[in-house]
């Protein structure tokens, strides 16, 4: 962590603890990195994980254990209440291959991005002070690796514990074996409270490290928020899943509004009751395959299509800029737009199975991946991580066309 740090922990109204800036910091910063405290592989199952999770947090010490448990449980939600009944379930038969458990219901969760997931959970590796949660069969590299305690039961501590790291956890892409694993942060980035406006954007390396960058200008004392969700979930498939994987409604202006538009409209979610913008572009001259994109269809996907074309046309418009050498902050900018962009048309292609949509994820990736790399460096995390979607996304391009 940075020394003197670029934020400041302190209670924020309503919320418990939020993570703000100490003094005025420009867009682009990096506002701080963090190492996982504990990795887990994303793909065991649920009892499996529990146990795993619970052996490693016993050797964490105390003060790293309290970090765990102070972090904020919702035990009453869908997604806790799902987690319990998996544990229940398989309360005997220890630990069979089979319930792959993939709690993560974050529609349009895309390739290779940080998300924060509500996976299943343990098992890994690499990070030196990281202390990683292992499925027995894992290989020579996890010195950590824990034994199998097969036929202990779990006590509420465990599921306590599972819970807390379920709802905090936040997915990111291995390096070595490109599995999916859940990292957890409980110092600072598990303290960051949700906006569907963020100001911040981060992401998790491929060596398990959280990294949290200023979206734009920040003043000092503004709360720093990021978004839990990608960018362009609708505001109905965004209202559901913050219920049932994080317990609470949330209250920014894109809420606001998204609310007021579905009470006073019907129809389904997506950009319901709202026409082209002033000086809206149509779809087919910005991009060719938003030609035959019905809306209908990307709300199937949870995409605010009126959302997207805005974001679409002010990345446009600061390309403009760019060209004409106007740089200032939009190097920051145009990467976030280009990330975002690339975030969406990722969740309509993986979702809708359309390879048009993933094609065109791969285009706004690389031009991320191009604008970060003239902006800070070609090591980069951001840079690495756009690569690494669009490796990713390569792969499921070949899966829809069978090679
Ligand atoms: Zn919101």
């Amino acid at each position: 962590m940075s020394c003197p740090p670029l934020f400041v922990i302190q209670p924020s109204p309503g919320k418990g603890n939020g993570v703000f800036a100490r003094r005025d910091t420009s867009a682009g910063t990096l506002i701080f990195s963090e190492p996982a405290l504990l990795t887990l592989d994303a793909s065991l199952p649920a009892r499996q994980a529990c146990r795993s999770l619970a052996a490693c947090f016993a050797r964490l010490p105390a003060e790293d254990q309290d970090k765990i448990r102070s972090l904020h449980c919702p035990v009453d939600t869908v997604r806790s209440r799902r987690i319990m009944l998996e544990l229940a379930h398989s309360d005997n038969g220890d630990d069979d291959e089979s319930g792959t458990t993939q709690a993560g219901d974050d529609p349009g969760t895309n390739a290779g991005s940080s998300t924060h997931s509500g996976a299943g959970f343990p098992a890994s590796k690499r990070r030196k002070r990281t202390v990683s949660a292992s499925s027995g069969t894992s290989s020579a590299n996890s010195r950590a690796a824990v034994p199998p305690q097969q036929q202990q039961p779990l006590t509420e501590a465990d599921i306590a514990i599972y819970l807390a790291a379920t709802s905090n956890g936040i997915a990111f892409l291995g390096a070595a074996d490109g599995k999916t694993y859940t990292g957890l942060f409980p110092s600072v980035a598990a303290r960051m409270n949700h906006t569907c406006e963020p100001n911040v954007v981060f992401a998790v390396d491929h060596n398990g490290v959280y990294h949290l960058r200023a979206r734009r200008d920040l003043q000092a004392g503004e709360e720093l928020l990021v978004s839990y969700l990608p960018r362009f979930m609708a505001w109905e498939a965004r209202r559901r899943t913050l219920g049932e994987c994080h317990g609470f409604v949330c209250g920014c202006a894109r809420c606001v509004e998204g609310a007021s538009r579905g009470v006073a409209g019907g129809g389904s979610a997506g950009d319901r009751g709202r026409g082209p913008a002033p000086g809206f572009v149509p779809a087919s001259q910005i991009h060719p395959t938003f030609e035959v994109l019905e809306h209908q269809r990307a709300s199937m996907a949870g995409i605010d299509l009126a959302e997207l074309h805005a974001w679409i046309r002010e990345l446009k418009s600061r390309e403009w800029n760019l060209r004409k050498k106007n740089w200032g902050q939009e190097p920051a900018e145009l990467f976030g737009l280009a990330y975002a962009i690339a975030e969406a048309h990722c969740g309509m292609g993986l979702v809708l199975r359309r390879p048009s949509e993933v094609e065109s994820a791969i285009a706004y990736h690389e031009l991320a991946a191009r604008v970060g790399a003239k902006y800070w460096s070609e090591t980069d995390v951001f840079v690495r991580e756009q690569r690494g979607c669009v490796m990713a996304l390569k792969v499921e391009l070949r899966k829809f066309s069978g090679k």
